[in-house]
């Protein structure tokens, strides 16, 4: 697929539509993409479910013998084949060795995030000393944004989507609460021109050139989770530290997913699941990252 380096999705797939003389949504598209998928082979580390296990399969339409088409990365992806022996290892350990599992084994409990710190680094664009897997999505964000937001009367706004995920929303109006503002006044909230689905980077950027003096923190996902936007995370960095704002992103639905890169980009602060394209399932721990610029800041509230 190298060809289609740097090329718009929508690029290629009119590429291939032409060369094939037929319709971008032609089923013949879809299987040349496959065919030709270098990444292909890392289908068969997954256990894809049959059409007939899943609980709203009408039989009579299809063969339920086969396996689903699966686009549901975005909320759980699915069951990496090698999940299964990972944790009979563990249970193999608990069971032999009860609470000595803590300390002992190939991957002591007890330290259980710093097995996967490594990992995680690389998946964010990080070093391993910014990165902390701890907690849910949410807990790690109003414990960020704790640090992060320090509203005084002048610089008291955080810019968010006017369509944040509803729990990022709901802590972001917490937290302005918290320190004694007005989400009224405070929630700077950004929406699509009338007509579109998605936000426009350039508008990002004016929003912040132009309100930036009054915004103590900028608050965007990284990938929206409602339309699969992939939002200028380096621009939007570099547009909010221009006027003197800490920017932070929920990478919920970019983990796993886009390619990272916080450190460079120079974020300042990061949260994120391995619930969704992670594929780790519920009560999988969640990722946090500050930037190693901030890595000294002791200043109190
Ligand atoms: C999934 C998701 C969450 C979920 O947070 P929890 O604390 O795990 O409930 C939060 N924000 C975004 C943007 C998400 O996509």
């Amino acid at each position: 697929m190298d060809k289609f380096v740097g090329l718009h999705p929508r690029e290629a797939v009119q590429q291939v539509s032409s060369s094939l003389g037929c319709s971008p949504s032609s089923p013949q598209v879809a299987a040349h993409f496959d065919k030709n998928d270098e990444l292909q082979d890392l289908r068969k580390n997954f256990l894809v479910p049959k059409i007939a296990d899943l609980p709203v399969s009408d039989l009579s339409l299809v063969d339920g013998s086969e396996e689903c088409i699966y686009l549901c990365g975005n909320s759980l992806g699915l069951q990496p084949k090698m999940a299964r022996k990972y944790l009979e290892e563990e249970l193999d350990k608990w069971a032999k060795i009860g609470v000595h599992g803590h300390t002992d084994g190939s991957r002591p409990w007890a330290w259980a995030e710093n097995n996967i710190e490594d990992l995680m680094a690389k998946i964010v664009g990080a070093k391993t000393s910014e990165v902390a897997l701890m907690n849910g999505l949410t807990v790690n964000l109003h414990l960020l944004m704790l640090s992060f937001y320090k509203p005084t009367t002048s610089r008291h706004k955080i810019l968010l989507e006017a369509r944040a995920f509803p729990s990022d929303h709901y802590a972001v109006e917490s937290q302005i609460r918290l320190r004694g503002f007005d989400p009224q006044h405070s929630m700077l909230m950004l929406s699509p021109r009338e007509g579109e689905a998605t936000l426009r980077t350039a508008d990002i950027l004016e929003a912040i050139e132009k309100e930036g003096e009054s915004i103590a923190v900028v608050m965007l996902s990284g990938v929206q989770y409602y339309t699969g936007q992939l939002f200028d995370m380096a621009a939007i960095t570099q547009a909010g530290h221009k006027k003197g704002c800490f920017v932070g992103f929920d990478c919920a639905h970019a983990a796993g997913n886009a390619e990272l890169q916080l450190h460079d980009w120079g974020v300042d602060f990061a949260c994120w699941c391995s619930y969704k394209y992670l594929n780790s399932g519920a009560g999988g721990l969640a990722g946090a990252f500050v930037h190693e610029k901030h890595q000294h800041d002791v200043k109190p509230a």
